[in-house]
């Protein structure tokens, strides 16, 4: 049984402009010929004889089920990811269908028209991984039933491409084997991995460091490689701007903030807004705004020159470390896709991701670092007039708080390194005496 209608086709093409094609079902994760990253390239034509309107109205009714695959914000959206994969071999735990969750206090204070923040780590294992891993899981499982020798899956990870690699190998029952940097992952992130029942090798080095050796040990086994430069998993993260563009009715936003690391995820956003202008979904680009760390900015010191080069760096220890990066794997990627969508790169310090990442929490959410890095780019850009008053912006929030509970202990204990904390909530320390709470309690009224 085929997913979708016969027709709907894609397979890997060279993402820098030569002519090698490789099948889907291929272990390859370069081209051959040039090096460049492998990009999956669909048959628009064939996909372009459906209506966008019969795209809309497809995409709507799988979503509003609560089974999966068809409930899946990215399986509900198959024909766009892997179209020729079988239904059986999905492996599915409900990923994408997130909310978008508005902070119209924060809005209001920066004089914009809406800020909503795409809640990405409302997901399996709590962080946007989820809607990449899905894809390249399902796909080993399709190659593994046809035979392709595969023992193994494999990656390097700053924490939540491991969480996520693990959970969905467990649940298609594929051994997985995670390389992380010692003491450089949260203890939420690295008891992911283990609960999950992969083999979890602690490296005595940074992520570039692992990534390294990963790339080394699975060019010459069975072992297949998970980590972004594969890009299987760009297939199922461009669904994050399919999904936001649905939840504001097909209208985008002005403006997309998103922290970046390796750059795979605003890579795949990109991916994502060009399909749907491809197919009629939308009409209108918004910008892009990509956002790092003061101590892991390669992208950010490439943009002040002009993007004409890229200068690895050895990135520095910084609270957001799930894109303490200092060697972007997708940045001629990204790099393409803000000069096609006309964008920036700002960063964020210490204490300014903390806060930005503070100040959204007072509306309700729970956000991680790397989300802070993006609140706090934005409220740069804003200040610096690069995105305008009465804009309409989305954040991409790219993880849960909860994984990252030490950040937030640390931020309102006052006791994080480089970061005056502005909007810290200590709890109120008292004896057990009705006096003592009437009075704390005095000024509520
Ligand atoms: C992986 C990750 C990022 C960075 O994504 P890239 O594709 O590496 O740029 C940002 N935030 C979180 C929470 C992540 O796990
Ligand atoms: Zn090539």
């Amino acid at each position: 049984m085929s997913a979708s209608e016969p027709g709907f086709r894609a397979e890997y093409a060279c993402s820098e402009g030569c002519d090698f094609r490789a099948s889907l079902l291929d272990v390859v994760y370069r081209c051959p010929r040039c090096e460049g990253l492998l990009e999956v390239r669909h048959d628009v034509a064939a996909l372009r004889a459906v209506p966008a309107a019969e795209w809309k109205r497809r995409f709507e009714s799988r979503f509003g089920s609560a089974r999966l695959p068809d409930g899946s914000g990215v399986w509900g959206k198959r024909e766009w990811a892997y179209p020729q994969l079988p239904v059986e071999d999905i492996v599915s735990l409900g990923e994408g269908r997130v909310p978008l969750k508005p902070l119209p206090r924060m809005a209001s204070e920066l004089g914009l028209a809406a800020l909503d923040l795409k809640e990405c780590g409302v997901s399996p294992t709590g962080s946007f991984k989820d809607w990449g891993m899905t894809v390249l899981v399902s796909a080993v499982k399709h190659m593994r039933a046809q035979g392709v020798p595969l023992r193994a899956v494999a990656c390097a990870s700053t924490g939540d491409t491991s969480a996520a690699l693990s959970a969905y190998c467990a649940a298609a029952g594929i051994p997985a084997v995670v390389f992380l940097p010692r003491d450089k992952v949260s203890l939420a992130q690295l008891v992911q991995p283990i609960a999950n029942g992969a083999r979890v090798l602690s490296l005595d080095t940074d992520f570039d460091g692992c990534m390294r050796l990963v790339q080394a040990v699975t060019a010459d086994t069975g072992l297949y490689l998970a980590n972004s430069m594969n890009s299987l998993r760009i297939e199922g993260q461009k669904m994050v701007a399919v999904e936001l563009c649905q939840d504001l009715g097909w209208e985008p936003p002005d403006w997309v903030v998103i922290p970046g690391g390796n750059l795979g995820n605003a890579s795949a956003l990109g991916k994502g807004f060009e399909l749907m202008l491809e197919l009629g979904l939308i009409t209108r680009r918004p910008r892009i705004a990509v956002a790092q760390a003061e101590r892991a900015n390669p992208l950010t010191q490439s943009f002040r020159g002009g993007f004409k080069e890229l200068v690895p760096m050895q990135a520095r220890s910084t609270l957001a470390s799930a894109i303490q990066i200092g060697n972007p794997v997708s940045f001629r990627r990204a790099v393409r896709i803000l000069k096609a969508f006309d964008g920036v790169v700002e960063e964020a310090t210490e204490s300014e991701l903390s806060n930005a990442a503070a100040r959204a929490d007072k509306e309700g959410t729970f956000t991680c670092p790397q989300t802070g890095v993006a609140l706090a780019a934005l409220e740069k850009l804003v200040a610096q007039g690069v995105i305008a008053k009465g804009s309409r912006v989305v954040v991409v929030s790219t993880a849960h708080g909860l994984k990252f509970s030490d950040f937030k202990v640390g931020y309102h204990r006052g006791t994080l390194a480089d970061v005056t904390s502005r909007y810290a909530n200590p709890p109120v320390q008292l004896p057990a005496n009705l006096d003592a709470v009437r009075e704390a309690l005095s000024d509520l009224g």
